[in-house]
């Protein structure tokens, strides 16, 4: 038996995440819970999981999910101390860190320090602090699980061949609902467009960037990071059918790529069982019925998002964290209806430039830095 801890479990990844445990309950079990501020369907989870631990981020709503649960039945946790101490208890095996945003770097950290393995699909943390956050998992020994499909695919395409036989890795994108656009109209896309995903149901934040192609630039960083590459390394081709997860060319010219359904509960549940698999409750992959697969080269001029990421990885030290938090606080002002589509990368690329960057930054460098764009995001926006 296992036992796993969810952070961020109300949103879409944590959901399905509960989904793969409910098909997996013979071999893992919840034993802690945490959300922002949903206390009501996060209630509802600790009723049927009935973990030992759960914790609201957002202290507003901590009475309401007490009154909510039996007394004693369960730890009630609220404050920035909370994830720590959820995930420091020495029963804890597997952190889910499906939190999105900023706020994942610290949970990620602490899960580390405690030497708990980390299923990561909060790809944020590590553009931000992606230097950091992996020499302290070697320094301890903790082993980093993508859930982020792409990545999974590809750590499951690299069992095919020792690490210095990768010749490099083929990330793939649907390519948002704006693949097909000219570009002249990006800029008059409504919220509504951006929020409709051909091919995955996902978070607002998530589905923007996958609107603009920073999901793209994001994943790319979080690739280095992962496998260890240079930007030379790491291709990006569009694949509008989201079937072919992503690949990976070896030194013979061999390619192996990952396949199956557009289902998070996949890359969710090997990140679970890893390096093993178990049997799945999902649908099989028909490709007679599906005919054909695409490709195409992403056009870096429509999406100039995809430019800043192999900027970010190219440069490294506060480039990542710096182009994570304009991100987010431009794709929030998008969310709000303050800017247009095509202004969040172009606010993103401005606050990158200005930036006084650090090559070697410490976790107090990151953090100042995260708070810095913020505010210059916010000043840019207004
Ligand atoms: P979501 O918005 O649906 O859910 C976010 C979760 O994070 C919620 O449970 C929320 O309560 C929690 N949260 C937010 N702020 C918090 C805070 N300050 N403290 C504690 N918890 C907080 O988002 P999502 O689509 O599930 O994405 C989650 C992460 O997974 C993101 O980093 C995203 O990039 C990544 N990811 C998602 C998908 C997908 O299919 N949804 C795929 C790959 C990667
Ligand atoms: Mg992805």
């Amino acid at each position: 038996m296992k036992n796993v801890v969810i952070l961020g479990s109300t949103g879409s990844i944590g959901k399905n995440a509960l989904d793969v445990i409910r098909n997996l309950r013979h071999k893992y079990k919840v034993v802690g819970l945490s959300a922002n501020s949903r206390w009501e369907l996060l209630a509802k989870q600790v009723e049927e999981f009935k973990p030992k631990s759960v914790s609201l981020a957002d202290g507003r709503w901590i009475k309401e999910l007490k009154n909510k649960l039996p007394q004693n039945s369960v730890q009630i946790l609220t404050g920035t101390d909370s994830v720590k101490e959820m995930v420091s208890r020495d029963d804890v095996d597997i952190v889910i860190s499906a939190i999105v945003g900023a706020a994942g770097l610290p949970a990620a950290i602490e899960v580390i320090k405690n030497g708990k393995t980390l299923a990561l699909a909060n790809k944020e943390a590590l553009v931000m602090a992606g230097g950091i956050i992996v020499s302290m998992a070697r320094e301890k020994g903790v082993s980093i699980i993508p859930i982020d499909s792409e990545h999974s695919a590809i750590l499951q395409a690299l069992r095919a061949g020792h690490p210095n036989e990768v010749k490099k890795v083929i990330i793939t994108a649907s390519g948002g609902p704006f693949r097909d656009y000219p570009k002249e109209k990006l800029s008059e896309v409504t919220l509504e467009e951006a929020l409709n995903h051909p091919t995955w149901q996902m978070g607002q934040k998530i589905t923007i960037d996958s609107a603009t192609l920073m999901n793209k630039a994001l994943e790319i960083i979080e690739a280095k990071w992962l496998f260890n590459l240079d930007s030379t390394q790491i291709d990006v081709i569009i694949h509008p059918e989201s079937i072919v997860h992503s690949l990976v060319e070896f030194c013979d010219g061999s390619v192996i790529a990952q396949m199956g359904l557009p289902d998070m509960k996949v890359p969710i549940q090997y990140a679970l069982t890893y390096p093993y698999r178990e049997n799945g409750n999902v649908e099989s992959l028909d490709l007679a019925k599906l005919g054909s697969l695409n490709f195409r080269k992403p056009d870096m001029d429509k999406f100039p998002a995809l430019r800043l990421g192999y900027e970010v990885v190219e440069k490294g030290g506060t480039m990542g964290v710096t182009l994570n938090a304009a991100n987010e606080i431009a794709v929030q002002a998008f969310l709000d209806r303050k800017i247009k589509f095509t202004d969040i990368t172009k606010t993103v690329e401005h606050v990158m430039k200005e930036h006084n960057f650090i090559k070697d930054p410490t976790l107090q460098d990151i953090m100042d830095a995260d708070a810095h764009a913020r505010k210059e995001t916010k000043k840019c926006i207004s």
